[in-house]
């Protein structure tokens, strides 16, 4: 490295050496991870063409990243959006997307009673803190829900495609309608689905939000999240929340997304076919008093199944009820079990099993936990990619196990 004739010193050699060099011809077939803080450019006119919009092109990687922009481009792609946005978790995508609603002090959020504990959390306490209101109702309940609509005037109506422990299954497009109705935008939360179940924009939703953490990264080794926008509009609110509050997603996150989005569909199709089968051999288990599985909803709920998820995947968790419906009870036949791991979290390729009451749903008033449907002796199961002879008998015996003793 030089300047003109001149040698540079070593200690300037050693930060330039190598860096910076020109772009090299032939496409990488994988997107490169683009570690970097900051871009340069050959001149300041450029930094400011660049700067001001009038030429495309990075500046700093809070406010946009080749790497971090391919993740985008793919999930927008897959959900059929206009506009896509990438987040650190799943929460901050969240966070976005109802920032991007615009609510204003003294607006009301409609939301689903059973979303997951934490978005619940984010709804009262920060978006609380700002005289945002939150209501909730039964999105399964249509006709209640509706009056619900009606009589709180929501500007927001927020739900998940699979309810998060008992798996129900929203009907977006009946919900969408509400929103139109009351004038209220929609927000679906599609992390248990992932897009290769269900595309909620194709079902009249105004935002999709992920997870990455769970199916697309499908590793329990990377988290993130995203937001994709029916409208592009959206695109301007959800890129100023990312700039401004700064929950960016690392390049390396974006990278291993990116990577587990292409086994999604085989990863998927498995994962759904044993739970589908786990679930049909739980069913009529001496030890258990009740599963959950969206496959098993009963005739006139199997329609709504059929019409948002994409037949005849059916999701890939299932909740059991034990009939000994204790946490003491829970505890035991979690503990007992030695394929199955005890883990925060779903969406991986090893099958996990979570304790809803004391975990999701931890900073839920017991009460209100026992009329959600949420008991002491409730376990959800994230269902894997291993054989599922392994995953039953491991089941079997962690249940025989717990008989032996309660
Ligand atoms: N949405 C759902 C349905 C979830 O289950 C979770 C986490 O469990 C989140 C959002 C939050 O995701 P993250 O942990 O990536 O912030």
């Amino acid at each position: 490295m030089r300047r003109g004739k001149k040698s540079f010193r070593i200690n300037t050699q050693l930060v330039h050496a190598g860096e910076r060099g020109d772009v090299p011809l032939g496409k990488p077939v994988s997107t490169p991870i683009y570690a970097t803080a900051t871009f340069t450019y050959d001149s300041m006119a450029e930094v400011d063409q660049v700067f001001a919009g009038e030429k495309q092109g990075y500046i700093y990687t809070r406010y946009g990243n080749p790497t971090i922009a391919a993740l985008q481009q793919a999930v927008q792609v897959l959900e059929e959006g206009a506009a896509c946005c990438a987040y650190s978790t799943g929460m901050a995508a969240l966070h976005a997307a109802i920032f991007a609603c615009e609510l204003r002090p003294g607006s009301t959020i409609l939301a689903s009673q059973d979303l997951y504990g934490a978005t619940i959390d984010l709804l009262y306490k920060v978006f609380g803190s700002y005289d945002i209101k939150t209501v909730t109702a039964d999105f399964s309940d249509l006709q209640a829900l509706r009056a619900k609509a009606l009589e709180s005037s929501p500007q927001l109506l927020i739900a998940e495609t699979i309810s998060n422990p008992l798996l129900k299954i929203c009907d977006l497009a009946a919900c969408s309608e509400i929103a139109r109705e009351v004038g209220a935008r929609f927000i679906v939360d599609n992390t248990f689905a992932s897009p290769y179940l269900c595309q909620p924009l194709k079902h009249g939703a105004d935002f999709v939000v992920h997870s990455a953490t769970k199916y697309f990264g499908g590793h329990a080794d990377v988290m993130g999240g995203l937001v994709v926008a029916r409208d592009e509009v959206d695109l301007l609110a959800l890129i100023g929340i990312m700039k401004l509050v700064g929950g960016v997603l690392g390049v390396w996150e974006a990278h291993e997304i990116l990577r587990g989005l292409k086994t999604l569909a085989v990863r998927m199709d498995r994962q759904c076919a044993n739970a589908a089968h786990l679930a049909r051999h739980l069913l009529k288990h001496p030890k258990i008093s009740r599963v959950y599985y969206p496959g098993l909803a009963t005739e006139s709920k199997q329609e709504t199944v059929k019409r948002m998820l994409y037949p005849p995947n059916a999701g890939a968790l299932v909740s059991i009820e034990l009939k000994e419906n204790t946490r003491e009870a829970a505890f035991r036949f979690m503990d007992s079990l030695s394929l199955c791991v005890r883990s925060t979290s779903l969406g991986d390729v090893f099958t996990g099993v979570l304790h809803p009451a004391t975990a999701s749903h931890r900073e839920v008033a017991p009460k209100r936990r026992l009329e959600l449907g949420i008991t002491e002796g409730l376990v959800r199961v994230s269902v894997g990619i291993e054989d599922i002879e392994d995953i039953i008998e491991d089941i079997e015996d962690a249940l025989a196990e717990n008989a032996k003793v309660g």
